[in-house]
């Protein structure tokens, strides 16, 4: 391709794809094109990101590698969806995961950066996420650190009981949009929050699962003809379960299929696979549950815990929503329109469908914008809170649709408490300098060297990991760490904010990170040991100085220490209920990270 082809690249590239899962046929929009940014691909796919392998482990089969690139098929904006062609299968695994990376990536304001090193191994797609289609005759999907991809597993539907599939008919998970959404964002999670993988307590892997869900959740409200049946069909109820049959029953109840009511695909994840499997319903439902303060006392399975994360984000989501639509409701009644699900105004659900996905878009960036003002370990859903609200303080103060209030109250109704807070209220929830890092006299930590729109080379990560490691030596104490024992910087990355005066400011976040090896059972030295990390995740101006430090401390050794106790009762208990290995403490020095190929067995 001659350089002046190459400048008349069309940006994006059109593929079709899912936008749910083959067993809804053609309905509700199911049959979507997706644009991603265009980029020359070889067989496979193979882009800057990822390099799909259509390897079955266990056929011992290859398949030939689609090419996308290919003039007949770039023509036809892609393969159409089909269940048979192998083709198509490796199609599907590669715009969907593309969309959320440029969503994180959008999100997070710098490229998306993968949890793996790469190693030294000739291969060269060894920095790029591998994705296995048909990796496995299993009924299972996950992330693997390991592998640096997403395994994609395919099975028979249930004889008995396979819900709108046939009976024994193969089911494909890297053909559910929402499951690939869902191992994508584990694998970017992993690349922002290193040890997020680490099951430190029951929260730790449900934030990942939830996280998941949220992120493949929100999509779903981008997907435009899927949404606009829904609010048709609802009345602009977008929350609600089910959507309105095509035609209202008869008293004797329905008898043929339009007067049949369905379920809302928008609020349900994977419901192909999960109905396949026997379920009887979608692999996992995002409402439909009351809020209950007590769910958290009893969940500990990290999806089902997960979903309570899961309800309340789209709480506050779709109180955001009901609060924004309202005008549009209350002018379209005093103009006579209906505004019930049988008729809904084309225009007023064409209006309501922007909103909808507009707020969704903003969702996901606050979500993932979070990230990095999480702590670096051992992630709390009360400190993901703190976390929703500082990040979304520093990018829009002026909460006028008060959005942060929403997150608030659907967190409080779920009984997520954040520790070591005064209050719900938004100031005391609001992550702050310490004490020693406010004022003129406070230190700073100067010459961390960074490019903005670039990845930092080695050369700039190996002096910033330095200089960050001595300043949190230095000042151990005052940023929670433990003197004498060594600092590590283990990720930094540039973060964008809008500063009041509407001026755009670059700062940095980083992970300090420090370690320490216990006994299992601190009264037995015989017992086994286990790696106990502390760290705190600290966000620094341009000048240096410290704008949130948030700790989890290393503490001290003994019964005071709070989170350790907790970390050791969570290892006992995990160890008792499973009987699995993958709540085992990590071994020493290389913690073990949490297994989803067990926590997702049998999803
Ligand atoms: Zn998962």
């Amino acid at each position: 391709m001659s350089d002046n082809t190459k400048n008349d690249a069309p940006p994006e590239r059109p593929l079709k794809a899912y936008a749910f899962d083959p067993s809804q046929g053609r309905n509700l929009g199911n049959y979507m094109t997706i644009n991603v940014r265009n980029e020359a691909l070889q067989p496979g796919p193979v882009g800057k990101y990822l390099v799909v392998i259509d390897y079955d482990a266990s056929n011992d089969t290859y398949y030939e590698p689609v090419n996308l690139d290919d003039p007949a098929v770039l023509l036809r904006g892609g393969l159409d969806p089909s269940e048979s062609d192998p083709r198509f299968h490796q199609q599907m695994t590669y715009p969907v995961p593309s969309d959320t990376i440029r969503r994180f990536e959008f999100a997070l304001g710098r490229k998306a950066k993968w949890g793996f090193r790469g190693g030294r191994s000739p291969d060269p797609n060894r920095y790029r996420l591998r994705i296995f289609p048909h990796a496995m005759q299993e009924a299972n999907a996950y992330y693997s650190r390991d592998l640096q991809g997403l395994v994609f597993g395919y099975f028979p539907a249930s004889e008995t009981d396979a819900g709108a599939n046939l009976p024994g008919q193969t089911i494909f998970a890297c053909l559910s949009h929402d499951i690939i959404v869902h191992e994508t964002t584990h694998a970017l999670i992993d690349g922002q929050r290193r040890f997020f993988m680490e099951p430190t307590g029951a929260d730790t892997p449900a934030f990942h699962e939830g996280f998941a869900d949220i992120v493949a959740l929100l999509q779903h409200f981008s997907y435009k003809e899927a949404l606009l049946e829904v609010i048709q069909k609802t009345g602009g109820l977008i929350y609600r379960l089910n959507v309105a049959p095509e035609v209202a029953p008869a008293d004797g109840g329905p008898v043929i299929a339009p007067e049949l009511s369905t379920e809302n695909p928008l609020v349900q994840l994977a419901r192909q696979f999960g109905e396949a499997m026997g379920m009887r319903a979608a692999l996992r439902q995002a409402l439909g549950t009351q809020p209950n303060s007590k769910d958290l006392e009893k969940l500990f399975e990290p999806h089902d815990r997960g979903a309570i994360l899961v309800a309340a984000v789209f709480d506050a989501f779709f109180s955001v929503y009901v609060r924004k639509t309202r005008d549009l409701m209350r002018i379209a009644k005093a103009g006579g329109a209906t505004v019930g699900p049988d008729d809904l105004h084309p225009d007023l659900a064409n209006r309501l469908a922007k909103e909808a996905a507009k707020i969704a878009g903003q969702f996901a960036n606050i979500c993932i914008r979070a990230l990095d003002y999480c702590p670096p370990i051992d992630i709390l859903f009360g400190d993901f809170l703190r976390a929703l609200i500082t990040a979304d303080y520093d990018l829009v103060p002026n909460d006028r649709y008060q959005y942060r209030a929403a997150f608030i109250e659907a967190f409080r109704l779920r009984g997520i408490r954040p520790q070591n807070v005064a209050s719900y209220s938004e100031e005391s929830l609001r992550w702050c300098p310490p004490e020693e890092m406010k004022g003129v006299t406070a230190p700073v930590c100067k010459g961390v060297d960074f490019d903005v729109f670039s990845l930092p080379t080695p050369a700039q990560q190996k002096r910033n990991a330095i200089i960050l490691s001595l300043f949190g030596k230095n000042n151990a104490e005052a940023l929670g760490l433990r003197p004498g024992i060594p600092v590590q910087a283990h990720s930094f990355h540039p973060l964008h904010r809008v500063a009041p005066d509407g001026g755009l400011r670059v700062e940095i976040v980083a992970e300090l990170m420090q370690q320490t090896e216990v006994h299992l059972d601190p009264n037995d030295q015989q017992s086994e040991k286990f790696t106990f990390r502390g760290g705190t995740t600290i966000v620094l101006n341009r000048e240096g100085q410290v704008r949130y430090a948030i700790q989890k401390s290393l503490g001290k050794d003994d019964d005071q220490n709070e989170r350790l106790r907790r970390q050791r009762e969570y290892y006992y208990a995990m160890d008792a209920i499973s009987g699995l290995t993958t709540y085992l403490p990590p071994p020493p020095l290389d913690g073990r990270p949490m297994n989803f190929n067990l926590i997702h067995r049998g999803y």
